[in-house]
């Protein structure tokens, strides 16, 4: 298997390892493998039994196998051993559901070591990081900005990686207090938390600025974990083929997907599992208020917002302005037409912040082809949803999980979605205690694992908001 840039015409392969250190391609485009694997009702059995009789891990290996074929079938099965344990994922299943009633089912993401699903692909990151680097004897220096779940979860990813330094940049006093109680209570010298003296933005910029600097970048071999990365992606197609196998009895069986989306790479792995065969009639993206994609969906406008239009919401991991990955999206749907994607993300969005499809034959069969239907919520909806669904069930949800929730019961009211409707749970509820009060009255309990994070001692390195701090910080550390 060998992978093309969304931009490249000429269509240059690499292998796998080549791409996984890489971010961007050289053109600006995104990696996609050149075409997807098929996945047939006799792969699917197999698929179910390996799941049951050896759970989740093998079941992994089988499925990256078949993109990843320059990792031997071994090694790779050991990479997702040591990623998915019970221990760091609170459970042997890794992933699970709860039945929330109506034909909804609660796909269970966010048990790993951070609570939010992004510890999902961030794991297997760790591991494949770790392998690739000793192989080709290098060593990495990941310099990312967080306003939240990413950088924990990128964190607990490279913890205790020989190979691998993290500078994280976080907005100081912006996050929540259990989101820098989780960041900076991990004790390991090859993870520097910095807290700066500025905005998410501002931390974005210094991240940019420094990645400007090539000498440097090659001198430190500065690299990234961001959501663009395709083997976070790849990771996240198995828990689509896992939650299909336990929800469904059948290889036959058809469900729904419906997923809390930014960034569109969720979804996107979602895409990539209907795309390969695995039976999955609908995907419905959610938003919040900040309903760039929802809005595609609907019009065929692609349309990014400023700053000053992207709401602060209180479902904060969606609050993006212009989706990362979705020009994958778009280059399928395009029919894998290089030279459009690239006048579209690389010409009409820089010059214009838009671009049109709204009459064209592709968008006008995107539903039928390609199983997308979007909606969006707001803080009401959010609120009013997880005290809804805790006086149903008793569950509590997150409130990027509410978005995802709300959206599904609209839509399965309003038209006939294929049942079940598997709603992807990206975070747990602790990490939102104050929408939980909102909503309830009161907090959720903690989980033990999380108890007491608040008091441990905090590693933390304030930093004015200047690039060449940065540097000389990352130069003698
Ligand atoms: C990152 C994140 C999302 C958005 O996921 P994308 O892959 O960017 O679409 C949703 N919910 C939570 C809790 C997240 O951390």
């Amino acid at each position: 298997m060998k992978y093309v840039s969304t931009r490249d015409a000429g269509r240059t392969a690499l292998p796998f390892c080549d791409i996984l250190l890489e971010g961007l391609a050289p053109d600006g485009g995104l990696y996609l493998p050149e075409s997807y694997p098929q996945v047939d009702a006799a792969t699917l059995a197999s698929w179910r039994e390996l799941l049951g009789a050896e759970g989740y891990p093998a079941l992994a290996a089988a499925v990256l196998g078949l993109y990843i074929d320059d990792i031997g079938a071994d090694d790779l099965r050991g990479i997702c051993e040591r990623a998915y344990t019970a221990e760091k994922f609170s459970s042997d299943g890794i992933v699970g559901l709860t039945d929330l009633g109506d034909g909804v089912l609660l796909g269970h993401l966010s048990n790993g070591p951070t609570a939010a699903f992004k510890d999902m692909a961030m794991q297997l990151l760790g591991e494949l990081f770790e392998y690739e680097l000793e192989r080709r004897d290098q060593t990495l220096t990941i310099l990312g900005a967080t306003s939240g779940d990413t950088g924990s979860a990128a964190e607990y990813a490279m913890l205790g990686k020989d190979r691998v330094r993290v500078f994280m940049l976080t907005p100081a006093g912006r996050m929540s207090p259990f989101q820098q109680a989780q960041m900076f209570s991990i004790d390991d010298p090859a993870i520097v938390n910095i807290a700066l003296d500025g905005v998410f933005d501002d931390c974005q910029d210094l991240v940019k600025e420094v990645n400007a600097d090539l000498a440097f970048k090659a001198e430190h071999a500065i690299g990234a974990v961001n959501s663009i990365n395709w083997a976070r992606l790849v990771a996240q197609v198995v828990y689509y083929v896992a939650l299909y196998l336990h929800a469904t009895t059948a290889d036959d069986q058809r469900v729904t997907f419906a997923v809390p989306s930014g960034n569109f790479g969720n979804i996107c792995a979602g895409h990539i599992a209907r795309e390969m065969g695995i039976p999955i009639d609908t995907l419905v993206l959610a938003t919040n208020e900040n309903d760039v994609l929802a809005e595609f969906f609907d019009t065929g406008v692609y349309r990014v917002r400023g700053t000053a239009e992207t709401h602060e919401t209180s479902s904060p991991s969606m609050d993006i302005s212009k989706a990362s990955n979705f020009e994958r999206f778009i280059f399928d749907l395009l029919g894998r037409d290089a030279d459009q994607t690239r006048r579209l993300f690389g010409e009409e969005v820089p010059t214009t912040g838009s671009f049109v499809l709204t009459d064209t034959p592709e968008f006008a069969g995107l539903r039928e082809r390609f199983g997308f239907v979007a909606g969006s919520s707001t803080h009401a909806d959010r609120v009013a949803t997880i005290a809804a669904e805790a006086g149903r069930h008793g569950y509590v949800v997150d409130p990027h999980t509410a978005d995802g929730l709300k959206v599904a019961r609209e839509l399965l009211e309003r038209e006939s979605l294929t049942q079940p409707v598997i709603v992807l749970e990206t975070a747990l509820p602790v990490k939102f205690s104050a929408t939980i009060v909102e909503a309830l009255g009161h907090d959720v309990p903690r989980p033990d694992r999380f108890a007491g994070i608040e008091d441990l001692p905090r590693r933390v390195l304030a930093l004015p908001n200047d690039a060449d701090a940065l540097k000389r910080l990352i130069a003698t550390h």
